[in-house]
């Protein structure tokens, strides 16, 4: 088995030398995790920042049109707006920032 101080040394020099490490390669089912992963990260990160756009389906039925196909975009800082992905018509909300 090798000591941890040996094997600190050998990932160092791997990694000053540009060269693969002592390490087995990624299966595919690690890559795909680790950008399962990031992307997450990446969606909280956005989320917390309040810079993510979402988009939420709303079970209410359409003032101007049979469809039940409204949706609500917001949560990007920017004002919140519902539209009817059927007809096409969108309402803003007010700006009530003082
Ligand atoms: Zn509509």
């Amino acid at each position: 088995m090798i000591s941890p101080q040996r094997m600190f040394v050998s990932c160092a020099k791997s990694i000053s030398d540009d060269v693969p490490g002592p390490f087995r390669p990624l299966t595919v089912q690690q890559w795909d995790r680790i950008a399962n992963v990031a992307r997450e990260a990446s969606t909280r990160v956005q989320a917390a920042l309040a810079v993510l756009r979402r988009t939420t389906a709303v079970p209410y039925p359409c003032p101007h049109c049979p469809a039940r196909a409204l949706v609500v975009h917001g949560g990007d800082g920017q004002l919140p707006a519902a539209k009817c992905e059927k007809c096409g018509r969108t309402w803003a909300g007010l700006d009530t920032a003082a």
